[in-house]
């Protein structure tokens, strides 16, 4: 029973309370153990970028499954190499030449900061240690990652925390000067638009300004791209769109389309920091990720992809904003993912988007799917919906959108 949980996840509920438990996937749709089905606006948080059971993905994880799944860090695995030079090369464009792999996004950040302290440390000496962020982040659950996350309403509880993080607002060019003088920075982290506050993009003035400030300062500036990059937001890095080269650069979510992987790439200032017996993970570089990594980034670099992200993201803004909702107060979105300020709360809405899968829906034709969608706070719907969702899908999941905001 779902009673052997530790109580950590709000779970989305069906009628009579019971957790929505899903048994199967395909392409964009999910099913339950009664058969319903339900559109994947989610892609498990911006996770399975291909949707589910993707055909080259499967059998890149089943081929490897067959041939190895684990060898520790003593060796080389041929897959991880595979993978990591291809990432690597994806990310040359923002100037990233190597790259440490690991198992998720908080443990990316963690590699993060710990380039930035030791690279300041190195050169500078102790002291230049703190690490500067912005209100509103996300960066992960991890004691230092929460001490690194700009929200309030994480820092509950688990004190004390790492410490050397400032949080600054996103925007704020005066902020962001002060915080980065004085001679006390290692490193200044941002995600360029912010996922778990809402789909808050930064703006082009003060991305530029950090980017100068910190080349100025020598302090080494670091691009979250865990939700935002590998295409969400239209290029494959989102700081592509906004014309800058950060030191660091840390990836996770969508990286294998669905299996655990995190990665720390770093540019020619960085790069060399982390040397044999700094840093390390059992399960960083798996072969089992690195194959399904080699799968995804064989995908979304094809020729057009990201011109399709970017023209299906269109299209949901401009359906989005055309209905002029009452409810509705505000709709930002880059890409393939969007955020919805509502002058109500998300998750009734949510939960309202599920439960019109029949049969249980009061009122559903046979037949009718579900839409799976996301929050963002306690007020924003957030859409991540796969990169491969069809044209029909989109409708579809717009159409019972619509229906469920009244
Ligand atoms: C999800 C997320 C993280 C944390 O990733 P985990 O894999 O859950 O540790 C960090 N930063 C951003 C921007 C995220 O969206």
């Amino acid at each position: 029973m779902a009673g052997c949980f530790m109580n950590t996840y709000h779970r989305v509920s069906l009628e009579g309370g019971l957790p929505l438990t899903f048994v199967r996937g395909e392409g964009s749709w999910l099913f339950d153990g009664e058969g319903r089905r339900y559109l994947d606006f989610t892609s498990g948080i911006a996770v399975n970028c291909l949707g589910h059971g993707w055909p080259d993905l499967v059998q890149a994880i089943a081929g490897q499954a067959a041939r190895y799944n684990h060898v520790c860090n003593y060796y080389q695995s041929d897959v991880a190499l595979a993978f990591a030079e291809k990432l690597v090369a994806a990310c040359s464009g923002a100037g990233m030449i190597k790259v440490f792999l690991g198992n998720s996004g908080a443990e990316a950040n963690e590699g993060a900061c710990k380039i930035a302290r030791k690279y300041s440390l190195v050169k500078y000496g102790p002291g230049r240690h703190r690490i500067v962020t912005l209100r509103g982040s996300f960066h992960g659950r991890t004691i230092t990652t929460l001490a690194a996350t700009g929200q309030d309403a994480f820092h509950r509880d688990f004190g004390p925390f790492t410490e050397g993080f400032v949080h600054i607002p996103g925007g704020d060019l005066d902020a962001l000067d002060r915080a980065l003088d004085g001679d006390a920075t290692a490193g200044l982290l941002i995600e360029a638009v912010q996922g778990e506050s809402g789909v808050k993009p930064q703006s082009r003035e003060f991305i530029a300004a950090a980017a100068r400030l910190c080349a100025g300062r020598d302090i080494l500036l670091m691009f979250d791209e865990i939700q935002c990059g590998l295409g969400r937001t239209g290029t494959f890095l989102a700081c592509e769109a906004y014309g800058v080269q950060p030191d660091v650069i840390t990836l996770a979510k969508g990286l294998a389309g669905g299996v655990p992987i995190g990665a720390v790439l770093a540019g020619a200032k960085a790069a060399e920091v982390l040397q044999a017996g700094d840093h390390g993970s059992t399960f960083g570089g798996n072969p089992l990720a690195c194959a399904a990594g080699l799968a995804v980034l064989d995908a979304v670099l094809a020729p057009g992809f990201m011109e399709e992200i970017v023209r299906k993201g269109r299209r949901i803004l401009a359906a989005l904003e055309s209905w002029k909702h009452p409810r509705i107060r505000e709709i930002r979105g880059r890409g393939l993912m969007a955020g919805i300020d509502l002058n109500t709360e998300a998750w009734p809405l949510l939960e309202a988007a599920a439960a019109r899968a029949s049969p249980g829906n009061p009122g559903a034709k046979d037949g009718t799917p579900g839409l799976l969608i996301l929050s963002a706070g306690k007020n924003t719907l957030r859409l991540l919906p796969p990169y491969t969702i069809s044209g029909e899908e989109i409708g579809l999941g717009l159409g019972i959108l619509r229906e469920a905001l009244g």
